[in-house]
């Protein structure tokens, strides 16, 4: 870390400040919040400015006034900064992922890999802000030279969730300003540090003066005003259905342009004739790594009935042997849920399941000695109802549900009867089912032989129902949201 967001030390805890019109400053409020790690509540990581509606108001006031000014200059400027932005960020991976492991709770390698994302994020789109940005089309007219450019909304208002601090910000920023636009960026509350690394390493490579600008601080006092400022042209939100649907109704009802990625209860479907110990090692992998926490985790194991009984035993297996404990530590696999509360409601859910007779099969118990980190053991429950709360609920924590079925057939309606439609698996060997599950389930994201969790940054990532509101992100599908289309109907003077 540069250093350059710390506008106070408070003992050997740093405290940041907001990044507003070019500069890191306190908070107008003057109050701050703690940041603790999840797995050693006991560690102070930071303290962070408690923002509130004034905060916003100068945020969106400085992305205005940079608006035009940045629209303007070229897309290979534009570039520069971008690729500076990816050296810079890639020299810090291992500190960053560090910081993103002690905030957020997932393991070491996986914050080093999420860090890693936003450095590819960076360079994807310092190329493809280079590609065609409008299209040449034939006229009725012979003399008429008809195109379309794509040009910026204006100010963005970039909301983010806490479970990808660093990719998830990248990928909605960066293609934000790549394409012309300006920024407001309000980032989960627990996870601040992310946000401040990403800011730092994109302010550092040179980005003008309020083209990007960063407001931390709680849902109802910065997010709240960000959704309503008529200045925000454009609203991109990753989180919760609950939140998503009133920032669209908000946001909507003033006429901005607003996206929406959300929750899923994403399915893995394992055929009688797949490799098993492939299934399992990869449905396993999308259940629990992240603690379950991620919007493309598997949380329903949808299994042949002639296979099942072998299935749940090797899941059961696989679940007790999780090595769970510090992030930090090399063999951990399992790290703590964010925060107590989500601990605390997952265990409620697995507790509920249990107390209306669903069959638990691995876990389920309360998870100590792990410095009273927020810890809840991988769970396994077997012949779950696809119609319960535990068939249709998304838990975000690491717990899946065994659903028996009688064929593929079954398998795909099954897993298309919920209300969301991110990602989905099948395991087989049979080409004809895979095809069949390809074109028949509902979702944005499938995968045939591997995990519901992977996903690639240069393609479209997004969800089909209640998971997304019908955009796209990333790889190309990002210019959709970013841009606004120009009709050009260009046509020479008259000669005389
Ligand atoms: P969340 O509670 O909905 O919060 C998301 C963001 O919205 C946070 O920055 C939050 O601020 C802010 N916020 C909350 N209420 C707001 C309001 N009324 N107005 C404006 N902003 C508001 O979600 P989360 O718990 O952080 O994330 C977990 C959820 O995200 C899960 O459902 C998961 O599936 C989903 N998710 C989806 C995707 C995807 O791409 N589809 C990816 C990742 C996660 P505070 O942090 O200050 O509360």
């Amino acid at each position: 870390m540069a250093n350059g967001s710390i506008v106070e030390q408070r003992g050997s805890t740093p405290v940041h400040g907001n990044f507003i019109a070019g500069a890191w400053r306190a908070g107008k409020t003057g109050e701050t919040y703690e940041n603790r790690n999840p797995a050693n509540p006991s560690e102070l990581i930071g303290h962070f400015a408690a923002s509130g509606a004034d905060d916003v108001g100068a945020a969106v006031s400085a992305a205005e006034e940079a608006a035009t000014s940045w629209g303007a200059i070229s897309a290979f400027a534009r570039a520069n900064i971008l690729y500076k932005a990816s050296e810079i960020l890639a020299s810090r991976v291992s500190e960053v992922g560090r910081d993103l492991s002690r905030e957020e709770g997932k393991t070491l390698k996986e914050g080093i890999g999420e860090t890693t994302r936003a450095v590819q994020i960076l360079r994807y789109f310092a190329g493809e802000i280079q590609q065609p940005i409008g299209e040449h089309y034939p006229s009725v007219s012979p003399t008429t030279f008809l195109f379309t450019l794509r040009e910026p909304i204006g100010v963005c208002g970039i909301i983010t969730p806490w479970n990808f601090p660093i990719a998830i910000p990248a990928w909605k920023i960066v293609p934000a300003i790549a394409f012309g636009n300006t920024v407001v960026f309000k980032p989960a509350s627990m996870t601040p540090l992310c946000a401040v690394h990403l800011t730092e390493a994109l302010a550092e490579a040179g980005l003008p003066t309020g083209v990007l600008n960063l407001v931390t601080g709680g849902a109802s006092a910065v997010g709240d005003p960000l959704v309503r400022d008529d200045r925000v042209l454009a609203v991109s939100f990753t989180g919760s259905d609950a939140v998503g649907n009133g920032i669209k109704k908000l946001a909507g009802e003033r006429g901005a342009k607003v996206q929406l990625e959300l929750g899923g209860k994403n399915p893995a479907i394992v055929l009688a004739d797949a490799n098993l110990d492939h299934a399992v090692t990869q449905v396993i992998n999308g259940a629990m790594m992240s603690s379950g926490q991620k919007c493309t985790a598997t949380s329903r194991a949808i299994v042949d009935r002639r296979v099942v009984a072998e299935v749940t035993q090797r899941l059961a297996e696989k679940v007790g042997a999780l090595r769970m404990g510090d992030p930090l530590d090399d063999a951990t696999q399992i790290g703590p849920l964010v925060s107590a509360e989500a601990a605390e409601r997952v265990t409620g859910e697995i507790d509920r399941a249990r107390s209306e007779g669903v069959a638990l099969v691995a876990g389920g118990s309360a998870a100590d000695g792990h410095n009273g980190g927020h810890f809840v053991t991988p769970t396994l429950f077997g012949d779950v109802d696809p119609g319960s709360r535990l068939g249709q609920e998304e838990l975000f924590g690491p717990v899946l549900g065994v659903i028996t079925v009688d064929d593929v057939d079954e398998a795909i309606a099954v897993a298309n009867k919920v209300r969301y439609g991110l990602s989905a698996s099948i395991f087989t060997r049979d080409i004809g089912q895979a095809m069949e599950f390809v074109q028949k389930i509902q979702a944005g994201i499938v995968h045939v032989n591997s995990e519901t969790a992977g996903a690639e940054p240069h393609v479209p990532f997004g969800g089909y129902k209640g998971s997304s509101s019908y955009s796209r992100e990333q790889g190309k599908a990002a210019r959709e949201f970013y841009t606004q289309v120009k009709t050009v109907y260009l046509d020479p003077p008259p000669s005389a």
